[in-house]
C-alpha cells in the first residue's frame, strides 16, 4: 500500500510539494485552514525571477532599515509600535546583513533555481493549466548610479549559468516598453525571466491534484500534532485526527506555530507586502517590470495589471494600510507615462521570512516522520517547483539532486 502523506498548508509551497509527492506515487491529503491558495500565494506579483533571488539581509541594510522605519511609504518599513516584540528577530536579521553571507546565500539560491524555468515548462507539459508570460523582466531605473550598481549585482548571475543581463539606455528601454516615462534613465533586461498569474497557478494545481486523486480538506485548521515516540501519529483539527505516515509542514508564515506544536522553534516572521490590481491599460505592458529604485514591481496579466511591493515588519496581521497602497501607485506612476486611474483591488499578504533570508527545507529536527518547507520570503512562487521536487526526493530517497544544505532547518533549531 502507498504511504499516506499529510501536507499541512496549501499555498504555492504545499500545493507544489503535494504535486511531486503524488507524482511519485504517494497517497496525499492536503489540509488548509482556509481555501487553498488564498494566503500569501494569492495576490503576489508572480515573478519567476531566480536572477533577483539575493537574500534580503545585505550590506548597508541595518542603517537603511532604521532610517526607513521613520517613513511609512518606504520599501522596507518596521512599525515602531511592533519594534519591542520584533527586536530579538530583527537583531538576528541585522546580524546577517553583510556582503559575504549575502553572496553565499545568492550562490545557494541560484544553484538551487537553475532548473526553475524548466520545471515550470514541465508542469505545463504535464497538463497543469495556468497563465504564464515569457517575455522577460525589465528592470527600470530613475537614477544612473542605482542602475550601475544593480547591473553590477545582476552580472553575478552569469557565473552561475544564467543568461547575461542586457544593459539598456533610455531609448532602448522605451523601445521595449513604450509606456516608460522620460524620467527613466535606462534599465536592464533579463530575457529568460517570466511571470505567472498566481491564482491561475494555484487553481491549476488544485484541479490537477484533485484529478490525480489528492484529497483536499479546506477550512480545516490544524490546531495540534499528536506526538508519539518521536513521531507524529496524527494532525488534529477541532479534536478530529488526520492520520498519515508522514507530515509536511508548509503553512507559510504560520509554520512557526505548527513547528512549535512539535517543540521546534523556527524563527519565522511576517514580511507584509501589498499589491493593487487594476484593469489592463489599452496598450498592455510586454514585460514584467521591476522599478529598481523603489523595489516596486508590475505584472501584466491577460486581463489586469498588478503593482506589488513593500516589506513591512509589523507582526502577524493583514491590516491594509492605505498609505502603503497609495505609496505603491505613486512609485509606479513615476516610471510610467500613464497608469489606469481606477482605485483597483488592494491586497496584503504575509511573506514567511527567516533572519538569514533563506528558506527552510528539510526534515523537522527531532521528529522522525515530519518535514518542513517554508521561509521562501519574496520567492515562494518561483521556488515552489524546485522546493517541492527537492522535498519529495528527500522524503522518498533520503537524498536530493540539488544541494539544499544552505536551507537545512537545523541551522536555526533549538529544541
Ligand atoms: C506583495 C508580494 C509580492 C510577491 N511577489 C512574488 C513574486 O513575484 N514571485 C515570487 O516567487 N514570490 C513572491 N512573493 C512571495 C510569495 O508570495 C510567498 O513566498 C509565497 O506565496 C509563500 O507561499 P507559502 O505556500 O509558503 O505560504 P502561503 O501562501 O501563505 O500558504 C500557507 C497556507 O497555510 C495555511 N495554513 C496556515 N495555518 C494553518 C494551519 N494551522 N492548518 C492548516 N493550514 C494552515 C494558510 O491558510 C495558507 O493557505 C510575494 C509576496 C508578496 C506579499
Amino acid at each position: 500500500m502507498a504511504k499516506q502523506a499529510v501536507v499541512i498548508g496549501a499555498g504555492m509551497i504545499g500545493l507544489m510539494t503535494a504535486y511531486y509527492l503524488r507524482g511519485n506515487g504517494l497517497d496525499v491529503t492536503v489540509v488548509d485552514a482556509g481555501e487553498p491558495g488564498m494566503g500569501c500565494s494569492f495576490g503576489n506579483a508572480g515573478f519567476i525571477c531566480p536572477s533577483l533571488s539575493a537574500p534580503l539581509p545585505g550590506p548597508g541594510l541595518v542603517l537603511q532599515s532604521l532610517l526607513w522605519a521613520l517613513r511609512g511609504d518606504s520599501p522596507l518599513y518596521i512599525k515602531p509600535q511592533a519594534l519591542p516584540r520584533l527586536l530579538p528577530w530583527l537583531l538576528r536579521f541585522w546580524g546577517h546583513c553583510n556582503e559575504s553571507e549575502q553572496d553565499a546565500g545568492l550562490a545557494a539560491m541560484l544553484a538551487f533555481n537553475l532548473r526553475t524555468v524548466e520545471l515550470f515548462d514541465r508542469l505545463r507539459a504535464d497538463g497543469v493549466v495556468f497563465e504564464m508570460h515569457e517575455e522577460g523582466l525589465l528592470v527600470a531605473f530613475l537614477d544612473e548610479q542605482g542602475l550601475q550598481r544593480e547591473f553590477a549585482e545582476l552580472r553575478k548571475i552569469e557565473r552561475h549559468g544564467f543568461p547575461a543581463p542586457q544593459r539598456l539606455d533610455r531609448d532602448a528601454a522605451q523601445a521595449l516598453e513604450s509606456n516608460l516615462s522620460d524620467r527613466v534613465v535606462g534599465g536592464v533586461l533579463l530575457p529568460a525571466e517570466r511571470h505567472v498569474q498566481p491564482r491561475s497557478l494555484s487553481l491549476g494545481l488544485m484541479r490537477h491534484l484533485e484529478q490525480a486523486g489528492v484529497e483536499f480538506r479546506a477550512n480545516t485548521r490544524v490546531d495540534g500534532l499528536d506526538l508519539r515516540d518521536g513521531k507524529i501519529a496524527a494532525a488534529t483539527a477541532r479534536g478530529e485526527g488526520i492520520g498519515g505516515d508522514l507530515f509536511v509542514l508548509t503553512a507559510g508564515v504560520w509554520t512557526r506555530q505548527l513547528a512549535a506544536m512539535a517543540n521546534v522553534r523556527l524563527p519565522l516572521e511576517a514580511g507584509k507586502g501589498y499589491s493593487v490590481t487594476l484593469p489592463a491599460p489599452g496598450e498592455p505592458f510586454r514585460h514584467a517590470l521591476y522599478f529598481g529604485d523603489t523595489k516596486v514591481v508590475l505584472s501584466q496579466y491577460r486581463d489586469e495589471v498588478r503593482i506589488a511591493g513593500t516589506m513591512e515588519f509589523s507582526g502577524y496581521n493583514t491590516t491594509l494600510d492605505a498609505k502603503r497602497v497609495h505609496g505603491l501607485r505613486k512609485a509606479a506612476a513615476r516610471y510610467l507615462r500613464a497608469l489606469p486611474d481606477e482605485r483597483g483591488q488592494a491586497w496584503t499578504g504575509m511573506r514567511p521570512m527567516t533572519p538569514d533570508g533563506l528558506p527552510v527545507i528539510g526534515r523537522l529536527p527531532g521528529v522522525e516522520n515530519a518535514f518542513v518547507s517554508t521561509g521562501h520570503s519574496m520567492n515562494g512562487v518561483f521556488m515552489a517547483p524546485v522546493s517541492g521536487e527537492a522535498l519529495a526526493e528527500l522524503i522518498l530517497d533520503g537524498t536530493t539532486r540539488a544541494d539544499i544544505g544552505a536551507f537545512d532547518p537545523r541551522r536555526f533549531v533549538r529544541h
